[in-house]
């Protein structure tokens, strides 16, 4: 793979693996800030020749009906990039700053193996279903729907987890037979280019079905999302770009498909082991740093045993702390740039300015270089405080004390945001009665992990509209077509 050994990146334009025509930009390591290569910038006109490859691609060629091709070029895929693992993996925690340990997971073997789920799930679903004969206005009819693919999908990824999200839009985007033009984040364009690259050179997917085009210009997204060649957007990123998305495209009523910021609540009831709980609390924001959009970053705990809590959290976030992402061991790596910690640091500062305690943390962490923030556990706040209401995007944690079960429903649901949740409590029947009040797209009830190719994922309120995975997220990329006859 030449975007590993060669430290450059090319786009990939309508079958060709090509530099774009604004140069180069660079990508860095943020746990050392070092220059790791380059990639290509693509310009608008770049973007324009992928949109039209795309479109062509679409309109012109057999790729939207014929299953078996797409079945088959899926599963080359997922085996060519299974087959590069070990680069992938380098390049990733480099470029990502991802800890190894994640790389096993979500960074990288899982959604690679999740491009099997969606090759199986395009060769076995009912395209065409017979709704059987009916008589409204006094005709026999007989009436069938098809599921065809929306078209050309519009990609617009962010840097925190790049092969997690990229391969949730590309699987199920190619399984439902659209084609798809990827415009990845400025942070992590080597681990979009490396994947268009094995694709290019090891799949028979044909020209123009798949476009990856990288830049260093954010503008490339608003040009993708309001371009009318492109029937769908298939947006993640924050909540403020989100908006952007959807007004660039309400001009040609195009389809939206967002996946936006969160600000998720982890809520133990006063029956929970507590210290079991803050312990998995401390875990989850530490881990990728905090850039999760889906990690609990608010901690309710019972009022009761607020002091307790505070205490057995801080110990757990001490003893997590900050490492090298190459290490097997290390949860907390760095943040991906000096952007992103300066806004982390913003909301310290912030928070010491609402009067939060800094029990732990509260800062950069002692190292020579690289963007690490020490785990971080505010307390003293209530939850109308902005740092409680706010995505902090780092290993950050609010704790809040609650008076109750519905107490704690209601500060957990004062937020507007909707996109995860985790309740521990000691009898399950009320742990998921809790659970069920949630306002948010998934919930993890005692430690029960939600993530998977199978399993829906998606936000309520400004978290995001639509599903992404298993098989609602497969049909955000199908149109429903609805066809009668005589019968
Ligand atoms: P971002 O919104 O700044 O950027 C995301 C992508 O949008 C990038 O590719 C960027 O270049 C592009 N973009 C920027 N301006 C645009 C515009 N006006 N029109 C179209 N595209 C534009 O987000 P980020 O900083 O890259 O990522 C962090 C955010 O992503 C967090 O808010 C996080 O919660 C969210 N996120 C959500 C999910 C989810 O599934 N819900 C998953 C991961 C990250």
């Amino acid at each position: 793979m030449s975007v590993w050994t060669d430290k450059t990146a090319n786009l990939l334009v309508d079958g060709e693996w090509c530099p774009g025509s604004g140069g180069r930009f660079e990508t860095a390591d943020p746990a050392t800030e070092e220059v790791l290569g380059t990639a290509a910038n693509a310009t608008p006109a770049d973007l324009d020749r992928a949109i039209a490859a795309a479109r062509r691609a679409f309109d012109d060629t057999e790729w939207s009906r014929d299953v078996d091709l797409r079945v088959r070029c899926l599963e080359q895929l997922g085996t060519a990039l299974h087959n590069h693992a070990d680069e992938l993996r380098e390049l990733t925690i480099a470029e990502v700053g991802a800890p190894r340990f994640l790389t096993h997971g979500a960074q990288l073997d899982a959604p690679v193996a999740d491009l099997a789920y969606f090759a199986e799930l395009a060769a076995g679903y009912e395209w065409t279903r017979d709704l059987g004969v009916a008589a409204p206005m006094g005709m026999p009819s007989r009436r069938w729907t098809r599921r065809e693919a929306v078209g050309v999908v519009g990609a617009i990824t962010p840097w925190n987890f790049p092969h997690q999200i990229n391969l949730a839009k590309l699987g199920p985007a190619l399984a439902a037979g659209n084609t798809v033009v990827l415009k990845p984040a400025p942070d992590t364009p080597w681990c979009a280019a490396a994947v268009a690259e094995i694709l290019h050179r090891e799949t028979d997917i044909p020209p123009g079905v798949v476009n990856v085009v990288t830049s260093d210009d954010h503008a490339l997204g608003a040009q993708l999302s309001a371009d009318e060649r492109v029937d769908l957007v298939s947006f993640t990123g924050s909540t403020a770009t989100g908006r952007a998305v959807m007004a660039a495209a309400a001009p040609g009523i195009k389809r939206t498909f967002l996946e936006l910021g969160g600000k998720s609540a982890f809520v133990v009831l006063d029956d929970a082991d507590l210290g079991a709980a803050c312990g998995l609390a401390a875990f989850t924001v530490c881990t990728h740093a905090g850039q999760g959009c889906a990690l609990t970053t608010r901690l309710l705990v019972p009022r009761a045993r607020y002091d307790e809590a505070v205490e057995a959290t801080a110990k757990a976030l001490r003893g997590i702390g900050v490492g090298d992402p190459g290490d097997p061991g290390t949860v907390c790596g760095p943040l991906i740039s000096a952007r992103q910690r300066d806004r982390v640091e913003g909301y310290l500062t912030l928070a010491r300015r609402e009067g939060g305690e800094f029990v732990t943390g509260g800062g950069r962490a002692e190292r020579d270089r690289g963007f690490f923030v020490e785990p971080t556990l505010i307390a003293g706040l209530t939850n109308d405080a902005r740092v409680a209401r706010e995505e902090i995007f780092g290993p950050v944690l609010v704790i809040l004390p609650h008076d109750g079960d519905d107490d704690a429903v209601r500060i957990a649901n004062d937020s507007p945001y909707g996109l995860s949740g985790a309740v521990h409590g000691g009898d399950l029947e009320r742990a998921r009665a809790v659970a069920a009040r949630l306002r948010t797209g998934t919930v993890g009830v005692n430690g029960g992990v939600w993530y998977g190719g199978d399993a829906p994922f998606g936000g309520y309120k400004q978290s995001g509209i639509g599903r992404e995975m298993g098989v609602a997220g497969f049909e955000e990329y199908l149109e429903t077509k609805l066809i009668a006859e005589p019968a």
